[in-house]
């Protein structure tokens, strides 16, 4: 192929793309100057105010906080994340223009090129559909499908067809057209044993054509009729795994539900292509399938590159809580909002569906517990939560399944979770740490095979109620400080990025120092140095400018929190200002608590003298000092209370 024959092809695509309607599919967009502009919220960044802009006669776009910028090309490259080639062959097909075939890329395996094996898979796709659709042999099938509630419509849209009940079919079909070799290398048939020929792998089944996102076929799946032999070979049967076919990959439907799921930003995930074709076939625009596996991580990646929101949903039955279970550990530490829907009774979605109504279903996905609440109401449906016993149990358990994601360790979003597990348990955050870390070790301890399990001192059996009992207020109002201590930090930060002219007056009455929080810190660091360079340290200054993605991503979501928490506006309002020093409350009230711990810290590390305070504590016996200092912390909290409104 001839560079200029591919620079022409390109050239003919790019001149037919229109780069407004196509970044109008996910982006909504308002034209400016008389429509030789438009813009929008930027895709590329958690963008609020709209820096977004297309410029519709030169036919490019540019960013002008994340500084994206091109042409169609590279806007579905980024937009998609996929390569030149890809995005070529995309929009040459959104276009409506023929790929030249030798211009296609050609990956060999075997010596067949993946462009023939699409050709093989489109020619075997066409057969099906029409032994369905016209044929006598296909009219059961047919009916079958029609009766299971598919409509016309459907089976053309998503060209369903039908392998009759002979062996030999695809084989004779082919008449010699394609070798043994490529129809075996596509899936179509496979060898006998005792390399006695070969046989259809498919037969006597309704055939469902599997596509990747570009729309191209690159499997099928096949369904047994009801009663049928092939029943008893499976009721479903997938095309075996092959250069252009890999489950863990491939998520079935997404060519026709990408664009809708971009729109919403959120995917649903159900299970298998039948359930996946009913959901959309009533309309549901962002419904993907999983086929003969669970979700994976390449799935998620996948997913994550359109949606911020993924929901799984299982059949109500005990095979849905595992599948919950693994999905919940294995995705933990994605920055990803998963939620799981468990339908009721043991049913699918299609039975769900035609039982009751669309919308009821659409009512469940919407309220769909978050994947951690989720794990949490199920445990406390199993255990209750009358008894401390059941308590621990609902905790250990929790703590368990938290422990086998791998990535999470020491992340915001572990430190989130076991806050809410505080919140949700009334158990100290502190117990809950020790009991994680315990837990943890535990599960280090038991994945080396040759050492000897040890029991960490101190975590006795007969310790574990006294240190989760709810009675003992002030032990526990004592170890609840750290949770405010932390809630201090986040705010402060908060206030920091959403009223930033405050910063100056910040620096004269904390440091770093008085941070814990090793990241929360190092935003902290990042703010004021921006001030000492003059410039001011608002949400929107500072991200331009952070690097660390672990910082930024601190960034957003704190100013996700200020926005919901409408800090700025309070920081403005002359009525929430602290009488005697004119201070905003909100403000007032973070730097006071900051303040008391530093002071009490180092009334800490006067009054300990090689004894831990926490250790004690948790041992649930209170010396004469400690309760000292609970009456100071009592004391303070008390006077503090009376800064408030
Ligand atoms: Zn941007």
């Amino acid at each position: 192929m001839s560079a200029g024959f591919q620079s022409d092809f390109k050239e003919q695509v790019r001149t037919q793309t229109d780069l407004v309607n196509l970044v109008s599919e996910g982006v909504a967009l308002t034209a400016q100057r008389g429509g030789r502009e438009y813009v929008g919220l930027c895709p590329f960044h958690d963008d609020h105010n709209p820096s977004f802009r297309v410029y519709a006669e030169q036919q490019s776009y540019r960013c002008w906080v994340c500084d994206e910028g091109g042409d169609c090309f590279s806007f579905v490259m980024k937009r998609d994340l996929i390569n030149f080639r890809e995005a070529l062959e995309y929009l040459a097909e959104r276009a409506g223009i023929e790929i030249p075939k030798h211009s296609r890329s050609n990956r060999n395996s075997n010596g067949i090129s993946n462009a023939d094996l699409y050709e093989i898979l489109l020619w075997a796709e066409s057969l099906f559909h029409n032994s369905l659709v016209k044929t006598e042999q296909g009219k059961e099938a047919l009916d079958y499908m029609l009766d299971r509630g598919f409509s016309q419509e459907t089976i053309l849209q998503f060209r369903i067809g039908y392998h009759p009940k002979d062996w030999n079919w695809i084989q004779n079909q082919s008449q010699g057209r394609f070798s043994h070799e490529a129809l075996r290398t596509a899936g179509l048939i496979a060898k006998r044993d005792g390399n006695d020929g070969y046989y259809d792998h498919f037969v006597d089944r309704v055939m469902f054509p599997i596509r990747d996102k570009q729309k191209r076929t690159v499997a099928f799946g096949g369904r047994a009729l009801p009663g049928s032999d092939a029943e008893n070979k499976g009721k479903y049967q997938n095309s075996p795994e092959g250069p252009l076919f890999s489950k863990s990959r491939l998520l079935y439907g997404l060519d026709v539900a990408r664009d809708g799921i971009f729109r919403t930003k959120t995917a649903i995930v159900v299970e298998g292509y039948t359930d996946c074709i009913t959901c959309q076939q009533l309309g549901m625009v962002n419904v993907v399938g999983v086929l003969g596996t669970s979700l994976t991580e390449m799935h998620v990646q996948e997913l994550k590159r359109f949606a911020d929101k993924v929901i799984l949903v299982f059949d109500g039955d005990d095979a849905g809580q595992n599948a919950a279970d693994r999905a919940i550990s294995k995705f933990l530490s994605q920055e990803v909002d998963l939620r799981i829907l468990a339908l009721p009774d043991g049913l699918d979605p299609a039975e769900y569906i035609e039982q009751n109504s669309l919308e009821k279903f659409q009512d469940l996905v919407t309220n769909a517990k978050e994947a951690w609440d989720f794990k949490f109401v199920a445990c406390l449906e199993k255990y209750g939560t009358e008894s401390l016993d059941s308590c621990e149990r609902i905790l250990n358990e929790m703590l368990e399944l938290l422990s086998l994601s791998p990535g999470l360790a020491g992340s915001v979003r572990e430190n989130m979770i076991l806050g809410r597990l505080e919140n949700r348990l009334g158990v100290s955050e502190i117990v809950i740490r020790q009991k994680y870390k315990e837990i943890r070790k535990q599960k280090r301890t038991t994945s080396r095979p040759q050492t000897q399990m040890q029991s960490p001192a101190g975590f006795k059996d007969n310790n574990r109620q006294r240190r989760i009992d709810p009675q003992q207020g002030e032990f526990k109002s004592i170890l609840k400080k750290s949770q405010k201590y932390d809630l201090a930090e986040q705010e402060l930060l908060e206030i920091i990025l959403s009223a930033p002219q405050w910063i100056e007056k910040i620096q004269q009455q904390v440091s770093v120092q008085d941070f814990e929080h090793q990241v929360r810190a190092e935003l902290l660091q990042f703010c004021f140095d921006m001030a000492e360079q003059g410039q001011e340290p608002s949400y929107h200054n500072v991200t331009i400018a952070l690097e660390d993605p672990e910082l930024k991503r601190l960034a957003q979501r704190i100013d996700e929190i200020s926005r919901e928490k409408k800090i700025a506006e309070k920081m403005r309002n002359a009525e929430q200002l602290h009488e005697e020093t004119s201070i905003p409350i909100l403000l007032y009230h973070a730097l006071d608590i900051l303040k008391f711990r530093r002071m009490e810290m180092e009334k800490e590390n006067l009054a300990a003298k090689g004894r831990t305070q926490i250790s004690t504590f948790t041992s649930g016996e209170l010396s004469d000092s400690d309760r000292e200092l609970l009456k100071q912390a009592s004391q303070f909290h008390t006077m503090r209370a009376g800064h408030k409104k």
